[in-house]
C-alpha cells in the first residue's frame, strides 16, 4: 500500500469527500480514512437549495436526484399563530435560480458521494480509524486502525479533519468549546406509513412548534418518514420510560403529527442526542485544517449542516490548494477561509438562536401572502434565501437587516414575555446532557 500522499482527509462524510475528490481533481495525490462501511446510517436528510450547484460540481447531481425526493419549500406548522401554517417556497427567494433541493437516504447519499470521490482518484480506505496524529513537521505523520486490527501509517503534508462530531483533532488539542448561546438535544426515527403531503408539496419538509421546541417530518423517497423532535435539554432529562416510547409520546403532543401518525409504525430504535451545539476555538494551524461538524455544528433546524459540510470542503479544497502552492501565504489564506466559513455560520446562527423565541416564531408566522406589503414580501424573499442556503447574498441585505429589526421591535413592544423567554433559554443552556454524549 502507498503510504505517502500530499494532502490525507479524516472522515468520508459529505466534507470529507467533497474537499477530497476537488483535490484529487487539482492534480493532488489524496488519501481519505473512513472508520465505517458505507453504505451506512447518518442522520441529516434534508438538502439545501444551494447543495445543488456542489452536487453538480462534484458531478454526482443526477446519481442524487435519482435517490432523492424533490423539497419545493420548507413547512412551519404552529398552533399558537394565525395563520396555523406558512409555506416557504424555494422559488419565492431573492435568487430563484434554485427553487428545490433533495430530501434523501443519508445512506445512499454519503455512499455516491465516496464512490465519486474514488472515481476522481482519491485513495479511499473504509473500515479504517484514524487514531493518532504527528503534526508539528513538514511531513505529518498519521496512524490508523482497520477493522482486522493491523495498524496502519501513512505520511503526508497537509491533513484535513473532516470527522463529524467525532471531532478527532478539536478533542486530541482540546480546542472543542460547547455553544454558550445555544443547547437542544434531538431523538429521531424512521416511521413506516406517515401521512405525506400530495402532489409538488409531497417532498415538503414539515416542522412544527410544541411547547418543548420543535419537531421535523422529513419524507424519504422510499415512502419513510424520518421525523426528529428537537426539545429543550431539561425535557429529555425528564425522561422515564425507554426511549421509544418516550420519542412515540413526545410526538404525540402535536395534534396535528399524531393525526398524520395514525397508521405510522417505528422502522427501527429511536436515537437521541445531546450537546449537539459546539465550536472549535481553531478551525486551522500549521499543516492541518477543520471542516464541516470536525469544526463546528449548532442545530438542524434550518437543515444547514450538510450544505455548510460540502460548501467548507469545496471551499477548503481552494484553500488547501493555494496552501500547497505558497506555503508562505499561510496566515492571510487562513484569516480569509475563517472568515468566509464564519460568516455564513453566523448568518445560519441568528436565526438558529431565537428559533424558539415566541418573537420569531410570531414574526416568521405573519406573511399572510395576499395582504401583503411590498417590503413584507422582500423581508420573506431574504428569510426564504436564509432557508435555500443563500444566507450570504448581498441583494438580501438590506430586507434582512429590516427583518432583525422588526424582531427586536417586537421583542421590546413585548418585553415582559421576551424576557421570560431569554430567561428560560438561559438556563435551558446550563443543563447537561451527560448521558445522551
Ligand atoms: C439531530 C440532527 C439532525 C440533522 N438534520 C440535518 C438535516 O436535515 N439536514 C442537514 O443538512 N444536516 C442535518 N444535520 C447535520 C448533519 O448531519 C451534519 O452537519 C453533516 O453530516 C456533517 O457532515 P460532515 O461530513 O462534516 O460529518 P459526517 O457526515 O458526520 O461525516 C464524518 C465521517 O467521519 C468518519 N469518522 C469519524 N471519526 C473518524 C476517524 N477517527 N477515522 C476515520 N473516520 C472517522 C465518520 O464515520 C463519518 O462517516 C443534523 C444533525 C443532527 C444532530
Amino acid at each position: 500500500m502507498q503510504n505517502q500522499y500530499d494532502v490525507l482527509v479524516i472522515g468520508g462524510g459529505p466534507a470529507g469527500t467533497t474537499i477530497g475528490s476537488l483535490l484529487a481533481e487539482q492534480g493532488w495525490s489524496v488519501c481519505l480514512l473512513e472508520k465505517a462501511h458505507h453504505p451506512r446510517f447518518h442522520i441529516g436528510e434534508s438538502l439545501l437549495p444551494l447543495n445543488l450547484p456542489i452536487l453538480e460540481k462534484l458531478g454526482v447531481l443526477e446519481q442524487v436526484a435519482a435517490i432523492g425526493i424533490k423539497k419545493y419549500a420548507a413547512e412551519f406548522n404552529s398552533e399558537v399563530t394565525a395563520p396555523a401554517q406558512d409555506i416557504f417556497y424555494f422559488a419565492k427567494a431573492v435568487n430563484p435560480d434554485h427553487p428545490f433541493a433533495y430530501e434523501v437516504r443519508r445512506s445512499e447519499f454519503d455512499e455516491i458521494l465516496f464512490k465519486n470521490a474514488t472515481a476522481k482518484g482519491v485513495a479511499t480506505f473504509e473500515g479504517v480509524t484514524v487514531n493518532r496524529v504527528e503534526l508539528e513537521q513538514p511531513t505529518k505523520k498519521v496512524w490508523a486502525t482497520t477493522h482486522a486490527g493491523d495498524t496502519l501509517e501513512f505520511q503526508c503534508r497537509f491533513v484535513v479533519d473532516a470527522s463529524g462530531r467525532d471531532t478527532f483533532l478539536a478533542k486530541r488539542f482540546n480546542i472543542k468549546q460547547k455553544n454558550p448561546h445555544h443547547q437542544m438535544a434531538a431523538m429521531y426515527g424512521h416511521f413506516h406509513a406517515v401521512e405525506r403531503r400530495s402532489g409538488q408539496d409531497e417532498g415538503n419538509i414539515s416542522i412544527y412548534w410544541f411547547e418543548h421546541g420543535w419537531m421535523w417530518l422529513i419524507p424519504l423517497k422510499d415512502g419513510m418518514m424520518s421525523m426528529g423532535c428537537v426539545c429543550w435539554p431539561a425535557y429529555l432529562k425528564s425522561r422515564q420510560q425507554p426511549l421509544n416510547a418516550f420519542f412515540l409520546q413526545t410526538l404525540q403532543q402535536v395534534p396535528e403529527v399524531a393525526a398524520r401518525m395514525k397508521n405510522a409504525v417505528l422502522a427501527s430504535d429511536a436515537s437521541a442526542t445531546g450537546n449537539y451545539s459546539y465550536r472549535s476555538s481553531q478551525i486551522a494551524g500549521k499543516g492541518y485544517l477543520l471542516i464541516g461538524d470536525a469544526y463546528a455544528f449548532v442545530d438542524p433546524v434550518f437543515s444547514s449542516g450538510v450544505f455548510l459540510a460540502m460548501n467548507a470542503g469545496m471551499k477548503g479544497a481552494v484553500y488547501v490548494n493555494a496552501l500547497l502552492t505558497a506555503p508562505a501565504q499561510q496566515v492571510q489564506l487562513t484569516r480569509a477561509f475563517e472568515k468566509t466559513i464564519q460568516q455564513e455560520m453566523r448568518a445560519f446562527c441568528w436565526f438558529i438562536y431565537r428559533f424558539n423565541s415566541p418573537t420569531l416564531h410570531k414574526l416568521l408566522m405573519s406573511s399572510d401572502e395576499k395582504a401583503q406589503h411590498p417590503l413584507k414580501q422582500k423581508m420573506k424573499a431574504a428569510v426564504i434565501s436564509v432557508l435555500a442556503g443563500d444566507a450570504c447574498n448581498q441583494q438580501n441585505k438590506q430586507a434582512l437587516l429590516l427583518f432583525k429589526g422588526l424582531y427586536f421591535v417586537m421583542a421590546a413592544l413585548d418585553f415582559k414575555q421576551h424576557w421570560r423567554f431569554l430567561s428560560f433559554q438561559r438556563k435551558q443552556n446550563k443543563v447537561l446532557l451527560a448521558e445522551l454524549k
